[in-house]
């Protein structure tokens, strides 16, 4: 799966909805995955597990 740098992954933020901090990034590999990102991820602000929702990252 090593074919060249490929235009389909992005680096995104995952961003609490709870906070509203970007705990996580992580690569998007779009033709895999379409429409918004949510995951269940710990929050260490929050000190639990919060969804988190896709975001650009600055
Ligand atoms: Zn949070």
């Amino acid at each position: 799966m090593a074919k060249g740098k490929a235009k389909t992954v992005e680096l995104i933020a995952l961003r609490c909805t709870e906070c509203k901090r970007r705990n996580y990034t992580v690569k998007k590999n779009k033709r895999n995955m379409q429409g918004k990102l949510e995951l269940k991820k710990y929050c260490k602000f929050d000190r639990k597990h919060t969804l988190h929702k896709e975001a650009k990252i600055k």
